[in-house]
């Protein structure tokens, strides 16, 4: 993976210094040398760092970090949209009052779990839980470098808060015990409510994302059936 992106970062430089020297690039072998290395001992004034990062980071959708939380699909494409139509005033406005709403959608329902999570403290027949499954981990996390380029299995966490106690609850597992769709998520929910609420509140409240594939479908959907058919709740 270092060579691949050593070897990515070296093409970019034939593109971009029109007066390097390629036979003094294409001679930088060692893997170990990173771009940093690289510019720093570079003799060539054409290029340095700060403009290495600044092509990149401004001409194309590469970064230098990877984010720390993924972003919402609907917020992507009105940023997208507001960046492609800069020019047209009356589009650009409609597309601001749009962004508005749904941030405001997105904060009133945030609001509203707050309050929800307040009342189950004070109601004995309100249970609150709200979950999410975690990004995928990597593991083991070892540094040396015969583990660190080997492929990792990967652990899957799903996070259950109970709102009435302030706990939460992590169900971790394998990539080689199970899989991460709705069946998984159901098992840990059900696990969950039975071990946790074994004398059941009169209701139930559940907050988590829009995520097809885990939260937002039949199976889960099934779930709760269950759980009202067979008088949990
Ligand atoms: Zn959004």
């Amino acid at each position: 993976m270092a060579s691949g992106r050593d070897n990515a970062v070296k093409r970019k430089l034939f593109i971009y210094d029109k007066n390097s020297d390629k036979s003094d690039i294409s001679s930088e072998t060692d893997d170990s040398v990173r771009d940093k290395d690289y510019f720093n001992n570079s003799s060539s004034s054409s290029f340095n760092n700060n403009r290495y990062r600044r092509i990149f980071c401004s001409e194309y959708n590469i970064g230098f970090n990877i984010p720390t939380s993924d972003t919402c699909a609907t917020c992507d494409e009105y940023n997208i949209l507001l960046d492609t139509h800069k020019s047209d005033k009356n589009k650009l406005k409609e597309i601001k009052t749009n962004l508005k709403l749904h941030q405001r959608q997105a904060e009133g329902m945030q609001t509203n779990m707050k309050n929800e999570i307040q009342r189950s403290k004070n109601e004995n027949d309100l249970e609150v839980i709200c979950f999410d499954l975690q990004q995928a981990l990597p593991i083991p996390q070892l540094t040396v470098g015969k583990a660190f380029y080997l492929q990792k299995i990967w652990m899957y966490n799903l996070g259950i808060y109970d709102g009435k106690t302030g706990k939460s609850f992590m169900n971790m597992w394998t990539e080689d015990v199970a899989k991460r769709g709705s069946d998984e998520i159901a098992s840990c929910l059900l696990k969950f409510i039975k071990e946790h609420f074994p004398t059941p509140s009169k209701n139930l409240l559940v907050f988590t994302d829009n995520c097809g594939g885990q939260n937002k479908n039949w199976t889960i959907m099934t779930l709760w059936f269950h759980l009202v058919r067979s008088k949990v709740y």
